[in-house]
């Protein structure tokens, strides 16, 4: 039995108070924002707004004091060695692009391989395909099981093939999958792989170790962490990313700059060119540090609790069709009522102010494989209770009823 009060819990989240009447349950898209991220973003544009790492007065010290240690409190938290092995950026997306782009100029050779697997989002997709296609650079898949599992066996064969990198997500944002990730970073290392861990989803599961992972990226959004949008971590070590050409460049990222030639600043400013997002920075930090003073794997335990209340809920219901399996589920459920479409049904819940996300959820690949043309999501956040997963169910029953009329 979970110890996790998920009512004082929720209270940390004016949302909560100001919208009551919505159930909330797409979390897997964005999750809601605690005060403490708010009021950390609302003080630093009152307060301390000012520009990093250039000004010489003492307001842009004291920014960028404060962004460093934005900086620092990210590399404690994931167990970095340094903390400037921590690259900002705008969020999952642009942290994969860059290292497909960043290894594509440096790595990655002609007629090399690239491993990704069935179930990835379309940002560890598309910017690999992008540059393998112009660079001669094959892209190899790791299917699924007859469960919509990742199939271990095959991913052991491919890496046969001696993929440079391997790249796969945590957590699937589909189906809720949680893949064995230490075991196919090791394995991916036998075979002297480049690994990149795509942990969008994976990041509010569990508080990962970097060095305890071994991986040589990992990359994950903010607003996933009860963080603000558009402010995401390209975690590398050290020597991986001095291996990556930076994708954008300008201000801050260089050293000395003429119309010859330009030479680089050190890391990590050699990947944050621009002026960064400071109070989406700070918004993080702040989101880390309030979050710790919370049990994560209580807050799992009774994640699970719902997960396990709402398949009980929805096996009872007749004409669901279940995507993805309660084994090995990080509180992630797709699936579809027979016969219907998956936006009819959101439509329906969305009526009754239960909000899901409906359709193939930035997975195309993953929908073709599976032959679905897409499924209604719901996903937890320690913030739902089980009345929000009860409303839910209650309200299926009745767009079954409804839609099969
Ligand atoms: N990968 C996965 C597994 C995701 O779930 C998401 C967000 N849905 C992303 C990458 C991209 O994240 P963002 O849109 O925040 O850049």
């Amino acid at each position: 039995m979970s110890c996790f009060d998920v009512q004082s819990f929720r209270q940390q989240f004016a949302f909560f108070t100001q919208q009551p009447s919505w159930v909330y349950l797409d979390n897997a898209a964005t999750m809601h924002k605690p005060t403490a991220v708010i009021d950390a973003i609302t003080l630093f544009y009152q307060q301390q707004n000012s520009n990093v790492h250039r000004g010489a007065h003492s307001l842009s010290q004291q920014a960028t004091t404060r962004y460093e240690q934005a900086r620092a409190d990210v590399a404690q938290y994931i167990n970095a060695k340094q903390a400037a092995e921590i690259i900002f950026c705008s969020g999952a997306t642009a942290a994969l692009n860059q290292i497909a782009f960043g290894l594509m100029h440096t790595v990655l050779q002609p007629g090399d391989r690239i491993l990704l697997t069935q179930l990835e989002h379309h940002a560890n997709i598309v910017p690999w395909q992008l540059h393998c296609q112009r660079h001669g650079v094959i892209i190899d898949v790791v299917p699924l099981t007859k469960d919509n599992q990742l199939d271990l066996d095959a991913y052991n064969q491919l890496l046969k093939l001696k993929p440079k990198v391997v790249s796969f997500c945590q957590i699937s944002n589909v189906l809720g999958h949680i893949q064995p990730v230490k075991q196919m970073i090791a394995q991916a290392k036998l075979v002297g792989a480049i690994t990149v861990i795509d942990g969008a989803q994976g990041i509010v599961y569990e508080q990962p170790d970097m060095q305890q992972l071994d991986c040589d990226f990992y990359v994950f959004s903010g607003h996933k962490l009860y963080g603000p949008t558009g402010i995401g971590v390209l975690y590398g070590k050290f020597d991986r990313l001095t291996e990556l050409t930076p994708i954008f460049a300008g201000g801050e990222m260089i050293d000395q700059v003429s119309f010859v030639n330009t030479t680089f600043n050190q890391l990590p400013f050699r990947l944050e060119a621009g002026t960064p997002n400071i109070a989406g920075v700070i918004g993080l930090s702040a989101a880390i540090n309030w979050l710790q003073k919370f049990n994560i794997v209580e807050m799992q335990k009774h994640k699970l609790l719902l997960l396990k209340h709402f398949y009980s809920g929805l096996s009872a219901i007749k004409g669901i069709d279940l995507l993805s399996s309660p084994v090995h589920n990080a509180g992630i459920v797709a699936f579809n009522i027979i016969g219907e479409h998956h936006s009819d049904v959101a439509d329906l819940l969305n009526q009754q102010h239960i909000a899901v996300r409906a359709g193939q959820h930035c997975a195309m690949p993953l929908f073709s494989y599976i032959q679905q043309r897409g499924a209604v999501r719901c996903s937890f956040a320690a913030y739902n209770t089980l009345d929000d997963v009860n409303q839910c169910l209650l309200a299926l029953e009745q767009a079954v009823e409804i839609l099969t009329a």
